[in-house]
């Protein structure tokens, strides 16, 4: 069903395009106009994808090729994202409401980068080891075998639907999976362009499939699905419980990215203003709709007015508006729900008794009308066993919560809580911040910094955050399965444990 004028997409599956009978409208989140239309998987089109995959692993187009083979034509990809960027910026920005230089810098701009360490990691891959070991029972060979699982699945949130793909895609492929990815359903355009630009760079037919489709329905069939051996996720923590659940059916391996509460615990040394653009940068970036934002800054009482006033100042200088517009540093929220969902949230702070600094609402003006506006917002006068607080509301959104000074206190009041994707410390000395970086409860902990994600370096959850590490040199590991192969090498029988059932053979 395209609409005229506006482009349909279809999905990808076996190295071909797939359509649907149903379909999904793609609007853009700064005017609610139809940017596309995609079509809508079913479970027939999750089987499908899951049987074209089986059939590419078991054939050895792809498993079956040498490493650096593989290192080779997943730098073909990763050259082609380079040379489709300005079409990937575009198809990203007009689903998720991401600015352009936010596009341009994380959403996009890390997918090359990001895969070219997989396909460096695919070349290094090393498949087997040998170990010789010490005669006890026998004398033996022993081999350790990474061999690849066979067909893995990964499920998308709509926030960074190209480089959170790319985290799953990349690694499977390095190990030599094939895999299904199932795109979320309000921004699946970059993904199905990135499946084109594989399929051109030489990867073999059905090694990677991308489909669409509701999460209860497809994506729990990806997740029961027991063709499928590892299923990655990342969203929301109450989806990540239901995918855990349903995929110990069939025990597969299940690796989760899932909600944060990040908090940054700010010492009483700092530099005021570096800290303030600081905690904008990590509450801000894309609307706050990253699950490892600072939305949590804990704040000694000797620097806390002085502080809350430099940021509020400094979001009275943030440009919100089209996020085309090169000067643009706040885009919408993504979807009507996120809106909605966030001033929800804005409204429980309020009667819980936090105290607007700065924001609190939806922007008013023309510009404004369409869309789905949230001012950056700033709340004091917060406890951490206020909603606000304690819940994920993955938007524009920083609480202040004031500590004596002790850092013991603001570390007891970063950990308390559920999540434990990221934190951060900021201080003068890097002695203090290291002793507190240690206490921090979380997977990444930055010191005088926030939001960065390195490919070399591992990422995910402590606690509900999540389970499992992507990125970083151990990431083909969630992508393999460990054969120990035994090799006697005495050539003699009674130097073996046998005679624990067997006596002698008398017959000899
Ligand atoms: P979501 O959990 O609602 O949806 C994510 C995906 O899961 C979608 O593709 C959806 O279709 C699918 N899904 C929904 N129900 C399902 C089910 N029952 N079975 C299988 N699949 C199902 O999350 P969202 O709203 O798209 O994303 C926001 C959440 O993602 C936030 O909580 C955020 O913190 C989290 N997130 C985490 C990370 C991380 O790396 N830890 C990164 C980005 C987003």
């Amino acid at each position: 069903m395209a609409t005229v004028g506006v482009q349909h997409h279809k999905m990808f599956i076996g190295g071909q395009e797939a359509d649907a009978d149903d379909s999904y409208e793609i609007r853009n989140p700064a005017n609610e106009e139809l940017v596309a239309t995609v079509a809508k998987g079913t479970l027939e089109h999750a089987d499908a994808a899951v049987a074209a995959a089986k059939k590419s692993f078991e054939a050895g187009s792809w498993s079956q090729l040498g490493p650096d083979d593989r290192r080779q034509v997943m730098l073909a990809i990763a050259d082609g994202i380079s040379e489709n960027i300005d079409e990937l910026i575009e198809a990203e920005i007009s689903a998720n409401g991401a600015t352009i230089r936010q596009a341009g810098g994380f959403h996009i701009g890390l997918a090359a980068p990001h895969f070219t360490y997989f396909a460096e990691l695919a070349g290094k891959f090393e498949a087997e080891e040998g170990i010789h070991t010490a005669p006890y029972p026998t004398i033996s060979q022993n081999i350790l075998r990474r061999e690849p699982i066979g067909v893995c699945a990964g499920i998308l949130p709509w926030n960074f639907p190209l480089v959170l793909a790319l985290w799953k895609i990349g690694p499977a492929l390095a190990a030599g999976n094939s895999i299904v990815i199932k795109a979320d359903e309000k921004t699946p355009l970059s993904t199905l362009l990135f499946a084109k630009i594989a399929k051109e760079a030489g990867l073999p037919d059905g090694v990677l499939n991308i489909i669409t489709g509701d999460g209860p329905e497809v994506g729990a069939r990806l997740s029961g699905h027991p063709d499928v051996g590892k299923i990655a996720f990342t969203g929301s923590t109450a989806v990540g419980r239901e995918i855990m659940k349903v995929a110990s059916q069939t025990v597969k391996k299940v690796s989760l990215e899932l909600g944060g509460k990040g908090a940054a615990v700010v010492l009483d040394d700092v530099d005021i203003n570096t800290v303030a653009d600081a905690a904008i940068f990590g509450c801000c970036l894309y609307s706050g709709q990253m699950c490892e934002s600072i939305t949590r800054l804990i704040v000694p009482e000797s620097i806390h007015d002085e502080l809350v006033a430099r940021i509020v100042k400094r979001i009275g200088t943030l440009k919100m508006g089209d996020p085309f517009d090169f000067d643009t540093d706040i885009g919408p929220v993504v979807s009507k729900r996120q809106h909605d969902r966030v001033l929800s949230y804005l409204k429980v702070a309020q009667e819980e008794g936090a105290v607007v600094a700065v924001g609190g609402k939806a922007p008013e003006g023309a510009e404004f009308e369409k869309g789905y506006w949230i001012e950056p917002t700033v709340y004091t006068n917060v406890t951490n066993d206020m909603r606000i607080a304690r819940e994920e509301v993955f938007g524009p959104v920083l609480v202040v919560i004031k500590y004596s000074g002790d850092s013991d206190e603001a570390v007891a009041i970063a950990n308390d809580s559920i999540y434990g994707l990221s934190g951060a410390v900021w201080s003068g000395d890097y002695e203090r911040a290291l002793d507190v970086a240690q206490k921090l409860q979380a997977g990444t902990i930055w010191v005088n910094d926030v939001h960065m994600v390195t490919p070399e370096l591992p990422f995910g959850g402590y606690k509900q955050s999540g389970l499992g590490r992507e990125l970083g040199p151990d990431a083909l590991k969630e992508y393999t399965e460990v054969k120990h192969i035994h090799i006697d090498l005495s050539q003699k029988l009674e130097a073996r444990a046998y005679d624990l059932v067997l006596s002698s053979d008398d017959e000899d």
